[in-house]
């Protein structure tokens, strides 16, 4: 069967259904088609099931895109304090959790349901288990194939999100359409995603599993970010690592300052002062996690000497070793785990006021399916909220 409307949004993840409110409240009719059982599953995953919705600091230096003023114009007309106000008029209760980043004090399906909510209040149809298929042009709009029920539209909105978790739905949708119609679409790959690690640094840092360190992640372009790094069985994690993925690329170093807050080499020489005698070991397992310490001397990477007996040489190498600990990850988990897709719909293609397609008029493309990838810490929401209100506007 054939249903007529005037907007269809393919996904009901956060852009689609940010989209489909405001076009609802416009008065256009609006169906959201969505393959998944359910609206939302991976706000219901985010944040540890807690949804880390915005970030009070969210600003365009806070995302990577081709064209970096691309994402200047959404996020300024619907910004993380115009979310932050809809959270509050449905008493969602939130708190601050660190650097500026904003979680439900319950559950993330408090955010799903505000938006179901403002979905029923616009006159929004969500239409689930309903994968599309297919895409067609008419005269005048198109027509959207899926399992279920065709759709007959003006204005089609891909919110199909990324590539990332697969089992939660990912498909490339959204790109087939934006090359269907002539648009270029970036390469992809996984980001906000822990490294694996080559071989021999598996075996180095066997049995260090759980261990985080606060610490200073540096890419090869000059990024960096201080957070914790997380050791595990697979390799190495924690929110550095995860953020630092997102500015790596194969076969490069990342170097990690394990010391973030004072000189290495000047407190070791301090405790020389103190104590002469006293084995670099100890002195290092003090500062540093005891077992990182055990598995480096395992290692034989530091001299196993008391301080009284390493040379001026010695102290220098040893601070820079740890300030500037070098790590050549392996490769990426990859998409099974991934928080996030670079790459995308190429922005150059696309309205930076309305995300409309340059090419294609009525065709949209909003949230993760664009080239625009956030930081860790609320500015991928932030920018699915962004986007969705800017083409729910017109669409
Ligand atoms: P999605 O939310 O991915 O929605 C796309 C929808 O399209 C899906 O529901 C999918 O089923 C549907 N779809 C795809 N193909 C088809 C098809 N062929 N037919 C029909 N429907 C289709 N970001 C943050 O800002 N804060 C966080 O705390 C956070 N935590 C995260 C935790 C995890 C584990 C993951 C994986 C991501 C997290 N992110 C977080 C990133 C954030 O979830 C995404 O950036 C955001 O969900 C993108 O929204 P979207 O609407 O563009 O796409």
């Amino acid at each position: 069967s054939l249903e007529k409307v005037d907007v269809v949004v393919i996904g009901a993840g956060a852009a689609g259904l940010m989209c489909a409110i405001n076009a609802g409240y416009r008065g256009r009719s609006v169906a959201v088609v969505d393959m998944g059982k359910k609206t939302g599953r991976k706000i219901i995953i985010s944040g540890g099931g807690r949804c880390n919705f915005t970030n009070q600091h969210a600003e365009p230096s806070n995302y990577l895109c081709s064209n970096p003023h691309f994402v200047k114009s959404a996020l300024s007309r619907y910004t993380q304090y115009d979310f932050i106000d809809m959270v509050e008029r449905h008493g969602v209760e939130y708190h601050h959790k660190t650097l500026g980043q904003l979680f439900c004090d319950d559950s993330a399906h408090n955010i799903v349901d505000m938006l179901l909510t403002e979905c029923d209040w616009a006159g929004v149809g969500i239409h689930l288990q309903s994968e599309v298929h297919k895409v067609s042009k008419t005269d005048d709009g198109y027509i959207v194939t899926t399992n279920g029920k065709d759709f007959q539209c003006q204005s089609l909105v891909v919110a199909s999100g990324g590539l990332t978790m697969p089992k939660l739905g990912a498909t490339p949708i959204g790109y087939k359409i934006a090359e269907q119609f002539g648009l270029n679409v970036l390469p992809t790959c996984a980001a906000l995603v822990p490294f694996t690690l080559h071989d021999q640094d598996k075996q180095r840092f066997d049995g260090l599993s759980g261990i985080s360190v606060d610490s200073i992640v540096t890419s090869e372009d000059g990024t960096s970010f201080r957070e914790n790094i997380l050791f595990t069985h697979r390799g190495l994690s924690g929110p550095a690592i995860l953020q630092i993925s997102s500015f790596w690329q194969a076969g490069q170093v990342v170097s990690i300052n394990l010391i973030p807050d004072y000189d290495l080499e000047q407190r070791l020489q301090d405790i020389r002062q103190e104590s002469p005698q006293r084995a670099l070991k100890t002195a290092l397992s003090h500062l540093l996690p005891k077992r990182l310490i055990e598995r480096l001397y395992d290692a034989n990477e530091l001299p196993d000497k008391p301080m009284n007996q390493l040379t001026h040489q010695e102290y220098k190498d040893i601070a820079n070793y740890f300030h500037n600990w070098q790590i050549k990850p392996n490769g990426t988990e990859g998409y099974r785990t991934a928080e996030v897709t670079l790459g995308g719909v190429d922005t150059d293609e696309l309205s930076s006021k309305t995300m409309e397609s340059k090419k294609a008029p009525g065709l949209y493309f909003i949230g993760e399916v664009a080239d625009v990838t956030g930081w860790l810490g609320g500015y991928n929401f932030q920018w699915a909220w962004s986007s969705g209100w800017a083409a729910g506007q017109v669409a």
